[in-house]
């Protein structure tokens, strides 16, 4: 008889968790205490974002899961816009970190320099005025998360017969078996990929380990004009100091981030740093900020989302910036310099939490590599 597994959480990581298993033959269950999945993989941009890697084992796994992603979205007709990344430099310094990072990874990467002209023939949404250089990927894809997230469960369920227990919150995990109420359910594995939430199964486990939660602010523009479609998506300087893989600039990336604190220190206190993404009816998804604790205000504060346009608007020139939509997302991330928690808290439980700010781009990698030596 096939092995039974149950997997906990239907976000992303319950997804390729369940992905991972289904695709190894395993009879898979995902639990999920909500209707429909509402957490920070329905909040994010939906950037399957290679370049904010660093090379080696992060970059491939982030790979690895694009092209699952794309294996995913193609057989399930889900939508995806191969839109690519640009990321804008506006002074030498920014151009000092973009091209020293380009020069280490150019053998490896797909990227390119481009000039001002280059960028702007590319994307009708870049600023013009001060523009020296850009990076150029073809790389980074986007999705539309909401809309992703949810036709991933209806289309596993048809591909591979993984079932969907939808409103079933687990309060107890055993070996072996799961409990919602009085209600038991057995299975040779299980698979606890709770998010945030993560606490409330294995307190023990996570007050051990150093995890905190982290809080963005995002907001969705309106009124851009029927059919105009942003291009790549856009970063603007404050993200070569947000994504490890900028460190490989070395010592330019410090004097970048010396200044920023100087010039921008509310950016830097909240943690800002700005990225546009165009989803597929055309809305833009504008963030992020990043506040961090094991409890977090719930309330958005109107001065984090008026730092994020004002920097938004040095580096594009938008057809339109009316804000038609406001909200949160939290995640778990590692404090100890980890990129994710894998652990076993129970024999034949497997706990996958921690992804950060990455679980878009690195779920299905990591969920395959987990599968594979279990
Ligand atoms: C604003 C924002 C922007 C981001 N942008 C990006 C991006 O562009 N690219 C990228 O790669 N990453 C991005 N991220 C990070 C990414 O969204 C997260 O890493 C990822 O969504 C975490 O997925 P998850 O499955 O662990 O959590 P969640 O999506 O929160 O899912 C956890 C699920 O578990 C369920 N659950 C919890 N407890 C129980 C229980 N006891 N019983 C049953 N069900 C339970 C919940 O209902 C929920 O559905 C962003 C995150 C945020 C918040």
């Amino acid at each position: 008889m096939n092995q039974q597994a149950i997997v906990i959480g239907a976000g992303i990581v319950g997804l390729a968790t369940a992905t991972a298993l289904a695709r190894k033959g395993v009879s898979v269950t995902v639990m999920d205490r909500h209707a429909f999945a509402v957490g920070a993989s329905v909040r994010n941009f939906g950037m399957l974002w290679p370049i904010g890697q660093p090379s080696g084992q992060r970059y491939d796994r982030a790979t690895r899961s694009l092209s699952i992603w794309k294996e995913l979205c193609q057989s399930a007709g889900i939508w995806m816009d191969p839109a690519g990344s640009l990321h804008l430099a506006y002074d030498g310094l920014e151009q000092e970190v973009l091209e020293g990072f380009h020069d280490l990874v150019k053998t490896e990467r797909p990227y390119r320099m481009l000039t001002a002209e280059e960028v702007i023939h590319l994307s009708p949404a870049v600023r013009s005025k001060g523009l020296k250089v850009g990076l150029y990927s073809p790389q980074e894809c986007i999705v539309d998360s909401p809309l992703a997230i949810r036709a991933l469960p209806a289309y596993l369920s048809e591909a591979f017969g993984v079932k969907f227990l939808w409103e079933t919150p687990i309060h107890r995990v055993e070996t072996g078996a799961v409990w919602s109420g009085s209600q038991r359910y057995d299975a040779d594995l299980v698979f606890v990929c709770t998010g945030p939430d993560f606490e409330i199964l294995f307190p023990e486990e996570f007050a051990a380990r150093s995890v905190t939660r982290c809080k963005l602010q995002m907001m969705r523009l309106g009124d851009q004009p029927p059919g105009w479609r942003l291009g790549p998506s856009l970063c603007g300087g404050l993200s070569l100091t947000h994504y490890p893989s900028f460190g490989a600039a070395g010592d330019a990336l410090q004097r970048l981030r010396d200044r920023f604190a100087m010039e921008l220190p509310d950016h830097v206190r909240w943690g800002i740093h700005v990225m546009v993404s165009q989803h597929s009816d055309g809305g833009l998804i504008v963030g992020d900020s990043h506040e961090y604790g094991s409890t977090l205000e719930p309330f958005d504060r109107e001065e984090i989302n008026m730092a994020i346009l004002s920097y938004l608007k040095r580096f594009t020139d938008l057809p339109g910036y009316r804000v038609t939509r406001t909200w949160n997302g939290i995640y778990t991330k590692m404090t100890d310099g980890s990129t994710e928690l894998v652990c076993h808290p129970l024999p034949g439980v497997t706990v996958i939490n921690g992804l950060g700010g990455n679980g878009m781009t690195l779920s299905f990698g990591l969920a395959e590599e987990v599968i594979a030596v279990i």
